[in-house]
């Protein structure tokens, strides 16, 4: 089977999607919970009892109308997850918080995606995508606009001969595609030179907790069908940044991908000034757009180009991101991470160096920022501002990032010794 890796990203739904989806969100909780009892009648003080059938389900959803509410694919996905847990042990009586469940999704263009059971496509910055992602999409966007044309077509040539039944039919269907035309014209995507993806009809939702309540996340499942082989030989220990998207160590030396856009970026961002703005207007949609071209602009190539030196070599050390510290200590950093698609970029090599690479995670709390790079002393390094000094062995002018990037290449080689 080939491997496939997900890359997960924000959406911005409006009051009236988020309702809608917070809605399928509890519709979801109460087939849980209704699953769950029935479970426990079932099987009292059997954990591994055959699970509920599929069949079995559907029945019950139509009776108890879950399929008003639910798509099938969340159904059926949410039963195989019942199933999946049912299997191994208790099953808890509320379905778990941050679970990701299926849902029918399209990617109609670079800033927004079609949701199963809403009527108009929910703002999501797929621009994001790390460059095959967004070429796998734009070919599946290709694809789709292709037969969407075709249907088109075929429908005007009988509404022009007279057919009253296709004249019907294409009113129904310019009703339907009309809004995204100029939204689907994107600018063409260029090809990744390393990696060849194909977009799967498999994507989740997923509610993650953030400081302002649960937020929903979209996963895309994507086919990898090619990875290129490393052209360097060694390790390559990487520590992401803000103030340098990523300071990396290899047996040739450091090498340092700047932000092009340090100084130029705040959290939060600037909106349009206040009062310009009509009910009616697409401020999410604006936003999205704006960040497209500052991100294309200014961080698409050193992105690129640090993913193609990083996936340059056939070992790699990176260091785990901990959001949770992140959320504590440096929420900018943790509003970059979104905003730029760091925290997708991040993700994604670390999922493809794990199908095609000799890969560490070092884990944040290993604590490369403040371990001496020159006599290994944990916590002896004393910051201000960027540049350190060692208290045990006295070692001075230490660049931070610097010292974390060596600090993760002696960790990643111990890793994969
Ligand atoms: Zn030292």
């Amino acid at each position: 089977m080939p491997e496939t890796i997900n890359i997960e990203h924000e959406l911005y739904p409006d009051a009236a999607q988020r309702s809608q989806l917070e809605q399928q969100r509890q519709m979801a909780c109460a087939v849980w919970r209704s699953l769950a009892e029935q479970h426990a009648r079932a099987a009292p003080g059997h954990h591994n009892e055959p699970a509920l059938s599929r069949a079995r389900v559907r029945t019950l959803a139509r009776r108890a109308g879950w399929t008003r509410d639910l798509c099938s694919a969340t159904l059926d996905d949410l039963v195989a997850v019942f199933n999946r847990v049912a299997r191994v042990g208790p099953v808890p009586a509320e379905l778990p918080e941050d679970q990701a469940l299926r849902i029918s999704a399209r990617p109609v263009c670079d800033f927004a995606a079609e949701l199963g059971g809403l009527e108009t496509p929910v703002a999501a910055p797929l621009f994001l995508l790390p460059s095959a992602a967004h070429r796998a999409v734009a070919d599946w966007r290709g694809d789709f606009f292709g037969r969407l044309d075709l249907q088109q077509n075929t429908l005007k040539q009988a509404a022009v001969a007279g057919n009253s039944t296709a004249d019907a039919q294409l009113l129904t269907h310019l009703a339907r595609w009309i809004s995204l035309d100029g939204l689907a014209r994107a600018a063409p995507v260029p090809v990744c030179p390393l990696i060849k993806l194909t977009l799967q009809e498999s994507t989740r939702l997923r509610w993650a907790p953030g400081p302002a309540g649960p937020q929903p996340r979209l996963i895309w499942t994507f086919r990898v069908d090619d990875i290129a082989a490393p052209r360097l030989t060694g390790l390559v220990a990487a520590d992401p940044g803000l103030r340098r998207l990523w300071t990396t160590r290899s047996r040739r030396g450091l090498t340092h991908f700047d932000n092009p856009m340090l100084g130029q970026w705040r959290p939060p961002l600037p909106a349009a000034p206040p009062g310009t703005l009509r009910r009616s207007w697409q401020p999410g949609l604006a936003k999205l757009q704006r960040q497209a071209l500052l991100v294309g602009h200014h961080l698409r190539p050193v992105q690129a180009e640090a993913f193609q030196y990083l996936m340059a070599h056939p070992e790699l050390a990176v260091e785990g991101l901990d959001l949770a510290g992140f959320s504590r200590t440096g929420p900018d950093y943790l509003a970059w991470l979104d905003w730029s698609g760091a925290l997708i970029q991040h993700r994604y090599i670390i999922a493809l160096a794990g199908l095609s690479r000799r890969l560490a995670v070092i884990p944040a709390q290993a604590g490369a920022t403040r371990t001496c790079s020159v006599c290994q002393v944990p916590r002896a390094m004393h910051f201000e501002g960027r540049q350190g000094r060692c208290r045990a062995c006295g070692a001075g002018n230490l660049d931070r990032d610097d010292n974390a990037a060596e600090n993760l290449y002696r960790l990643g080689q111990a890793a994969l010794r």
